[in-house]
């Protein structure tokens, strides 16, 4: 028998694998959790229905949420990663020989385990002894913190459930209380065709806290639309002026510093849906 699923991404727009094998479903906590392995881009965990990494192109977003900013701070010694359970963030991030301690605050642990079951590709990191994995709401242990990291990483799923108030704007300005002097701070925003509104509100939100805000994309063939978007807050370093030597040295296969300069690059159509 065949076996197919379906994410709805919008009413009227699906993206449909054929299924190899339904390795866990279940109900959390927090949110409806599966892990099934599709015959086009492997292993793929879901969050309520939507795709949050397959093992064929998690590369994409990993690499470019953490090595931008991560390669625009001089010397990121401290990170956290809010969210971003799987573990995929941390990998991207413990590559930085610069890094002593990379945070994980998930709010839901059945998504660590999980992916420490089924998703080794992206959860090995969590086993490296610079990585810290608290299980906690993040909005309230950002809340808690001040100046304590250089860069702060927002690997979320959608504004839903307990994640709506990471897009919130309290949630940024305590982002910019938790980062040092010249900290820097990036959060996934969605797709820049299906999700203008959201966008131009989180860029509006950041610009009123960061001295430079700035939005860059990405071609990520399994997210809503395939190209998706991240936003940048930064209190002193311009992510244009960036240790191109470091970010060239990196193991990785999307991410570049040609690719670090053209992700700034928006189309006109980004560009003017920020105003
Ligand atoms: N790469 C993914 C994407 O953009 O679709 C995100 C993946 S990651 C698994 C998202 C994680 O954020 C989920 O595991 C979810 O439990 C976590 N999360 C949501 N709200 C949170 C909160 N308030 N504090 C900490 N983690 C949260």
């Amino acid at each position: 028998m065949e076996l197919w699923y379906t994410e709805r991404q919008t009413d009227n727009l699906g993206l449909t694998l054929r299924i190899k094998e339904t390795l866990c479903v279940e109900r959390t906590a927090y949110q409806e959790l599966a892990v099934l392995d599709t015959y086009q881009y492997g292993r793929m965990l879901v969050l309520d229905g939507a795709v949050q990494i397959t093992e064929w192109d998690e590369f994409i977003y990993h690499e470019m949420i953490t090595h931008v900013p991560l390669c625009t701070h001089p010397a990121p010694r401290h990170v956290l990663v809010v969210g971003g359970g799987d573990g995929g963030t941390i990998r991207e991030t413990l590559k930085h020989a610069s890094v002593e301690r990379a945070d994980l605050v998930e709010i839901d642990e059945r998504v660590i385990q999980v992916s420490r079951q089924h998703l080794p590709f992206v959860s090995r990191s969590l086993d490296d002894p610079r990585a810290r994995v608290p299980v906690s709401d993040g909005i309230s242990f950002v809340k808690k913190t001040r100046a304590a990291y250089d860069v702060i990483l927002v690997d979320s799923t959608d504004p839903v459930g307990p994640a709506v108030g990471l897009f919130a704007p309290e949630f940024y300005a305590a982002v910019a209380r938790a980062l040092r002097r010249d900290g820097i701070f990036v959060a996934q925003c969605k797709s820049p065709y299906l999700d203008q509104g959201l966008i131009r509100q989180a860029f509006s939100h950041v610009s009123q806290v960061f001295k430079i805000p700035l939005l860059y994309t990405a071609a990520i063939p399994t997210y809503p639309s395939g190209y998706w978007c991240f936003l940048l807050g930064s209190k002193a370093h311009h992510p244009l002026q960036f240790d191109e030597p470091r970010a060239r040295a990196l193991e990785t296969r999307y991410y570049s510093p040609d690719v670090h300069r053209a992700a700034f690059a928006l189309p006109k159509f980004v560009q003017d849906s920020l105003k």
